[in-house]
Order: structure tokens, then sequence, then C-alpha cells
């Protein structure tokens, strides 16, 4: 199902703008705006009352361009998502993507004109709710600045906790800690409404305390049990330019009773190698504290074999996209398999995400990935679902407990 977005189209071909406006009205949108070239979309989005979740940029426009806009809306810290369409061949389209993430937008799709039907779809669902059906989702709108503010006050933060084992022995190491946001109306909004929104407000912060206050309770709680099990928390590249985060964090896990050590913190692959010099002071001090880091979503950034060796990194986290249906793509399963020697040839532990089938595990194993997360093994769920699943699990794969 696709989010009920507002959504910017800009192209100055005006046929090409109708057609695109009209495969969006075939996936059930209905608030679409128009624009002729970056002057256009500024407007709309200084216009609190038009102003678009989403927005599909032409990059080659007559005016202001797609790639000047770009600029402009990232100096505006816009929030929703972007993306850029090129009829001018994939090499202009991929420095367009390319721009779109080193402006620290966000980033959804590069499309070749003429547009894709399904690659239009596709990308669209991706600003949508994956996850537990248990709760009402509210789908696609991004909060508001002010919103999150007022949710930050009433506790709207809330984690859910998704499982990882080993492949080898099917053995539970831990889990990773995703924030759910709580609406007033009860319905549980995913991290893609909220994250972006938060970074560009300098919100960032105050949401990985919540998530990371949430996340050590639970490991204390474990390990006061004597079990022997890993939180994962996602950081932000934001996060990291807070350069009292080693300490702030440490602090964190002290008061809550917690050991450091079953700590991991994961950083997605592309923010990180952005500015990965600035950034390395923080992640280095990070990992003197005793925390473990990650490296998520590889495979979706630039990360160099020489930028990644000099990570201080324990783990490479591989991004769904490779590991979904590797099991019959070929293209997938090749990124897949040199990723997984890569991480071990840099001593790393490779982790995949994403999962879903049992063909998905089976081949994970054959190449010997070390741990797996993914719908297969369990969903994400509410933090005090995780120890009675747990139970379960180890009593259906009895001795497999670490620890136990
Ligand atoms: P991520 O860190 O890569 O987290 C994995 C995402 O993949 C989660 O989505 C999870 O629900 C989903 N997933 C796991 N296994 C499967 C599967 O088998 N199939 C499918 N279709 N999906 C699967 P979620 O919870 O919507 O989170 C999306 C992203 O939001 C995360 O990606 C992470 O980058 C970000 N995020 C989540 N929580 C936080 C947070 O506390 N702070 C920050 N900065 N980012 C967060
Ligand atoms: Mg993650
Ligand atoms: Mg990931």
């Amino acid at each position: 199902m696709i989010a009920p977005l507002r959504v910017l189209v800009a192209d100055d071909d005006e046929f090409i703008l109708e057609i695109i406006v009209e495969l969006l009205e075939q996936l059930g949108l209905t608030d679409i705006h128009r624009a002729q070239d970056g002057h256009g979309v500024l407007a709309c989005v200084d216009d609190p009352q038009t102003r678009p979740q989403l927005i599909l940029c032409d990059v080659d426009m007559q005016g202001m361009d797609g790639i000047e806009c770009l600029r402009h809306l990232a100096a505006r810290r816009f929030a929703g998502a972007v993306i850029v369409m090129s009829g001018s061949g994939a090499r202009m389209l991929s420095v367009a993507a390319e721009l779109v993430q080193e402006h620290k937008l966000h980033f959804l799709a590069a499309l070749l004109k003429p547009i894709d039907f399904n690659e239009l779809r596709q990308a669209l669902e991706k600003l949508t709710l994956r996850g537990p059906s248990a709760a009402p989702s509210v789908q696609g709108a991004l909060l508001s600045p002010d919103a999150i503010r007022e949710g930050l006050r009433a506790d709207a933060v809330q984690i859910y906790l998704q499982p990882k084992i080993t492949l080898a022995k099917r053995a539970v190491i831990g889990a990773e800690a995703l924030l759910r946001w709580r609406s007033p109306s009860g319905g549980i909004v995913p991290p893609v409404a909220v994250i972006p929104v938060a970074e560009a407000h300098g919100l960032i912060d105050a949401l990985l305390h919540c998530v990371f206050r949430q996340a050590v309770a639970c490991l204390a709680q474990w390990q006061a049990q004597g079990l022997n099990l890993t939180v994962a928390v996602n950081v932000s590249m934001d996060n990291l330019a807070a350069l009292d985060l080693p300490e702030t964090l440490a602090a964190m896990a002290r008061d809550a009773g917690a050991d450091v050590r079953g700590i991991v913190l994961e950083i997605t692959e592309s923010r990180l190698m952005l500015n990965p010099i600035a950034s390395l002071e923080v992640i280095s001090r990070l990992r003197l504290k005793g925390f473990r880091l990650s490296i998520d979503d590889f495979g979706t950034g630039y990360a160099s074999l020489e930028k990644l060796s000099k990570l201080p990194v324990d783990e490479l986290k591989i991004d769904q996209s490779f590991v979904r249906g590797s099991s019959v793509d070929v293209a997938s399963r090749v990124i897949l398999e040199s990723s997984i020697r890569l991480g071990h040839s840099l001593g790393m532990r490779v982790v995949a995400e994403g999962a879903e089938s049992f063909a998905d595990l089976e081949l994970l194993n054959d190449l010997g990935c070390d741990q797996v997360q993914g719908y297969v093994i369990a969903k994400p769920m509410p933090a005090d679902r995780f120890l009675p699943w747990l139970q379960d699990w180890a009593r259906d794969h009895a001795g497999v407990l670490r620890g136990a």
C-alpha cells in the first residue's frame, strides 16, 4: 500500500509532467503539486500550505536545474523524501543520486525516464511501514518537528526488538532495538517518518537517548538473569557530531547497570562514508569505551576497501536488498558472497539482514555468513515480548541458547 503523501513533481516538459502525475494518481495519490523548474520547487517547499513530503525532481530542467535545486533543498534542511529522474542517461542519474545523499537529503530512488510504473510503485512503497501488524499503523506522513518535541515529553518513543541468531547453531545472540513512535491516536509510526525530521531539526540526540535508555534497560535485565545477549542501537551520522557521545552513552549504560560490552552501535554505511574523518574520532572513542560497532546497510554506500579497513568496526551488516531473494537472484548472490568474504578478510563478523525465507537462510549458511536477522526468524516485537519469544525459541531449539 502507498502512503497518502503530499507530492511535488518537477519537470520542465509539460507532457512528461502530466504523465508522471497520472502515474502517481494511478497509485492512489491525490495531493499532487507541479513545478517546472527549481524555483517552482522551492516556492512550493517554502509555503507551509504546499510543502511536500516527497519530491520527484527532474535533473535537467530549464531555469534552475535539478542539481542546483538539490543544493537549495539541503540548505533548507528539507526533511521529505527525494526521487531524482533523468532522461540523460544512467550516468547523470547516478551523479544526481549521489548528490542527494551527499546533501544528507532523504534519498528514495533514482529513476530513468520514461518512468517505469513498477519502479515508481516500488520506490513509493519504501515509504510505507513495514513491520508488525499488531497495532494500527499511521502511514506515510512525516511528523512535524513540534509533534516530535511534544512526543519526546510524552514518552511517545518505544522500542521494538528484532532477534539476531547465529547461522551455525541457530543460537539467539541478541536483538536490534528499532524505534517506534506512538502517535496520540494510538497508532504506531515507523522510523522513516521520524528520523529524517529529527535530524533536520536538532532532535536526533534526544531521540537516540530515549531509544538507548530503553535498550540498555532491557540489556541490564537480561544480564541480571545471566543471559549473555547483546542489544544493538542505531546511531545516526548526526549523533556522531556530539563529541561527548562516548561519555554520554557509557554513563547511561552504567546508570542502568548494563555492561557496555553487550551494546552494539549500528552506523549506516552510506552516511558514514560521507564524512569519515570527522566521525572517525567519535567512532574510535566509542570503541575505546567498549562499545561494539557495526556498519549497517552495507552494500548501499560507496565504502572503499581502504576506508573500510581503517574503521575500528567489529561487524558488517549486509543490506536486506542483497539478502532477500538472494537464493533466486544471481546478482544479489554475487554481492552477498563477496561482501561476506570481504567482511571476513577484514576480521569482521558478518550479519545478514532481511532474510525472509528458509532458502535465504540455507544460502547464507552455505556462504559462511555468521549471523542473521529477518522475518523468517522473527519480526520486530514490543520489548516485553522478547523474553517470552526467547523461551519459545530455546524450547524449540533445545540447548542452543548461548550461556545456557
Ligand atoms: P535498519 O537499522 O537497517 O533496520 C532494519 C529494518 O529492516 C527494520 O525496519 C526492520 O523491521 C526491517 N526488517 C528486518 N527484517 C526484515 C525482513 O525480513 N523483511 C523486511 N521486509 N524487513 C525487515 P524499521 O524498523 O522500519 O527501520 C528502518 C530503519 O530506520 C532502520 O534500518 C534504521 O536505519 C532506522 N532506525 C530505526 N530505529 C532507529 C533509531 O532508533 N535511530 C536511528 N537513527 N535510526 C533508526
Ligand atoms: Mg540497524
Ligand atoms: Mg539495515
